[in-house]
């Protein structure tokens, strides 16, 4: 069992940044306001997510550690109409059985909740504890009974940067909620979580780039367009400052992304790349989510009409800027 669930976490479990974004999707869902991430190490060392959400009632905690035990399905039907981020019940018994995991979780007000204590797979402790309402969840010492994975993770940095990219990305996308995001005690990023996108902006790329950000906003009968651009002549030498968040889940699709830069393409030299944060809505009966374990790559029907509103609105909001 133990190894079957290694090999399965594999598979959701690639690196630090797998455990943070299957817990910060799991503070998601729970409906935190909330998420703060602290990181030792590039996440090799410990990973630690702190969310004010729901919590898990006590006798859910175990069950939330065992293979397909998600709380978020129904029915078959709601495959077809996911807009939780997670629905898999994988992450969970994936993390748990490559690292030492740590949950305290407290479903009410009363300053009581849970410890639960799993070591590779096997429970260690389930006791009672003081607790705030939340789930607050520590993975220590990732990958230390599977050696091979552990040998190909990358410098401290490299993991760093994968870890970061990620909740930049997961603050645009969620302006509403306040994150913070701590690297050997330093902080890297803070939100405020008052909805204000310009401000996560702001946090992400600095002020100075916020200040010059253009505002998009469209909608037609199928989708709504809403973010900020940036002005041709405040542009950067790599491509991954486009994000691009769909029904609130960021999403990479290569069409969308190529249809920004065909609209920047007669403004910008060669290997400039606009800083773009963009969120789109739309039926999410349309959206292929299970495309990929990851979720990233989405797929979607009417994947060219969007591309073109997507290229024809950022074509009009550069239009008129002077350079
Ligand atoms: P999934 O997210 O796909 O349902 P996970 O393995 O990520 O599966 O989580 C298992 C279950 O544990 C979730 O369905 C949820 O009920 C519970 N859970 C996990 N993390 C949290 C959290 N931060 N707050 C509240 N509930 C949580
Ligand atoms: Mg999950």
């Amino acid at each position: 069992e133990h190894v079957a669930n290694q090999i399965a976490a594999g598979e959701v479990i690639e690196r630090p940044s797998s455990v943070v974004k299957e817990l910060v999707e799991n503070s998601l869902d729970a409906g935190s306001t909330r998420i703060n991430v602290a990181i030792e190490e590039g996440g090799l060392q410990l990973i630690r997510v702190t969310d004010n959400g729901s919590g898990i009632e006590t006798e859910d905690c175990e069950v939330a550690f065992f293979r397909h035990a998600t709380s978020k399905i129904g029915s078959g039907k709601d495959l077809f109409q996911i807009r939780t981020l997670g629905f898999r019940g994988e992450a969970l018994p994936s993390i748990a059985a490559v690292a030492k995991v740590e949950c305290v979780t407290s479903p009410e007000r009363t300053g009581l909740g849970r410890k639960l204590v799993i070591e590779g797979g096997s429970v260690k402790a389930f006791e009672e504890t003081a607790a705030s309402r939340g789930t607050d969840m520590t993975v220590k010492e990732l990958f230390y009974n599977t050696p091979a994975r552990l040998k190909y993770m990358k410098t401290i940095q490299t993991e760093l940067g994968h870890i970061s990219d990620y909740l930049y990305r997961s603050a645009m996308a969620h302006p509403q909620v306040a994150f913070t995001l701590r690297h050997n005690g330093s902080v890297l990023l803070q939100t405020l979580g008052n909805g204000d996108l310009l401000q996560v902006i702001a946090a992400v790329y600095g002020t100075a780039v916020a200040k010059t950000m253009l505002p998009i906003q469209a909608e037609n009968a199928d989708y709504t367009l809403q973010g900020y651009i940036s002005r041709p002549d405040m542009t950067r030498s790599n491509r991954q400052a486009i994000t691009m968040i769909l029904n609130g889940r960021t999403i990479r699709n290569y069409s969308v992304s190529n249809a920004i830069l065909g609209a920047y393409h007669t403004l910008l030299p060669i290997n400039r790349y606009p800083v773009v944060c963009l969120h789109i809505g739309m039926d999410p009966a349309l959206v292929d989510v299970n495309v990929h374990p990851a979720k990233l790559e989405v797929r979607f029907s009417m994947e060219q009409e969007l591309t073109r509103f997507v290229e024809e609105q950022v074509r009009s909001v550069l239009r008129g800027q002077v350079l």
